[in-house]
């Protein structure tokens, strides 16, 4: 018997994903959540297919308003051990920033450091975003199968009417017209769980459906590419020019792993003088070269105020800037931004607390 640490903690569901990621990016093998915003989402968007709405309602009523999110830390990837009887998390390096590497020489890390660790960071989102953080516990855990336990929680994700993220260790038959992206959950965000994401998806769907033929002929940027979801997402939907960075070049990585999972060719540099393809590399807005038709950006508010005379540069005349990862309380200075650099708003669209506004650059 093996045996696993299960961390166990109770959030805000503003705060989940934040934490779930903070979880993976300190090598949780797993990180499930039980959510009831996302679970009423998904049901209200399906009642009409949904036998028993009864149970179902009555299942709804009894899920506590808070998140619950378990994380499952394993021997493999050298994180846990057992000191007096008392999980410790080994192998973290000295300032927590996740990286893996051999146990060998690393002293193992009490668990309180590392429960401290996630708090302070939970506490800076706090700050920004509002909400509740509580850590329930940890719990030793003797499974054969820990290492699948986690993807229970998994099911394909319909994101938009073409676009289904469906994790690999799932058979499905994808029905007529629906595009499959197959997507793991991995250290990089953008699982298409989150809010800010699904906007994103069901927006380029309808772009590409709507103005197809600028949409296979659009210089396309996914800025914070994370997983690649976005890029992917945009590729399956037509895109033959393509640039998706990221300033984690961990991140670049995972999304070029999902490119090849999906099929799709890239090259792993900036694209020099090449007319199409995709291009996957790390960096920031002011890495990129020349001027795009579509830009896509899902990071949060501050950033895209802060970005808001680049990305203006960075557009060509009636070129689309759709920005996403934006809480409802900082809408306004993303518009205001936004629009004082001469950008007009096309469409605003709204999910739980989350908001996705597409502006386009003028023609003169
Ligand atoms: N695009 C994915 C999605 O929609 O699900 C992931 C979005 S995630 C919210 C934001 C990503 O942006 C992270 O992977 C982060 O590393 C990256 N990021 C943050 N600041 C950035 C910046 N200034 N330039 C480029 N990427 C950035």
């Amino acid at each position: 018997m093996m045996q696993n640490i299960k961390l166990r903690f109770h959030v805000s569901h503003i705060l989940s994903d934040l934490l779930a990621d903070c979880l993976s990016s300190l090598g949780a093998s797993g990180v499930a959540s039980v959510d009831r915003t996302e679970f009423e989402a998904i049901y209200l968007a399906q009642k009409d297919a949904v036998y028993a709405t009864d149970a179902v309602d009555e299942y709804l009523s009894e899920l506590p308003e808070f998140v619950l999110v378990e994380a499952w830390f394993s021997p493999e990837n050298k994180l846990v051990g057992v000191q007096n009887n008392t999980p410790v998390l080994v192998d973290l390096d000295g300032d927590f920033q996740g990286e893996l590497y051999e146990v060998q020489d690393k002293e193992p890390v009490p668990l309180c450091d590392v429960v401290a660790f996630i708090e302070e960071k939970m506490a800076a989102f706090q700050e920004f975003f509002g909400g509740d953080y509580r850590y329930l516990g940890a719990e030793l855990i003797e499974s054969e199968d820990w290492e699948n336990a986690w993807k229970e929680f998994y099911a394909p994700l319909r994101l938009s009417s073409r676009i289904t993220v469906c994790p690999s260790w799932i058979d499905y038959q994808a029905n007529p017209g629906e595009e499959l992206i197959s997507l793991d959950p991995g250290t990089a965000f953008g699982t298409g769980y989150h809010e800010s994401t699904e906007l994103c998806t069901a927006y380029l769907d309808e772009l590409a459906f709507r103005e197809e033929d600028f949409f296979q002929e659009a210089r396309m940027l996914d800025l914070g590419t994370g997983s690649g979801i976005l890029a992917i997402i945009m590729a399956k939907l037509g895109a033959k020019y393509l640039e998706a960075v990221d300033i984690d070049g961990q991140a670049v990585e995972t999304a070029k792993e999902n490119f090849a999972k999906n099929n799709l060719n890239f090259y792993p540099e900036k694209s020099g003088d090449k007319k199409e393809g995709y291009f996957l590399y790390p960096g920031e807005l002011s890495d990129t070269g020349g001027k795009f038709d579509l830009l896509v950006a899902n990071l949060i508010a501050k950033l895209h105020v802060d970005l808001a005379e680049e990305y203006e540069r960075a557009l060509n005349k009636k070129g689309y800037l759709l920005l996403s990862g934006i809480i409802d309380s900082k809408m306004r200075d993303v518009l205001t931004a936004l629009e004082k650099v001469g950008l007009k708003l096309k469409e605003a669209r709204l999910k739980n607390d989350w908001w996705a506004l597409v502006f386009r650059k003028p023609e003169k």
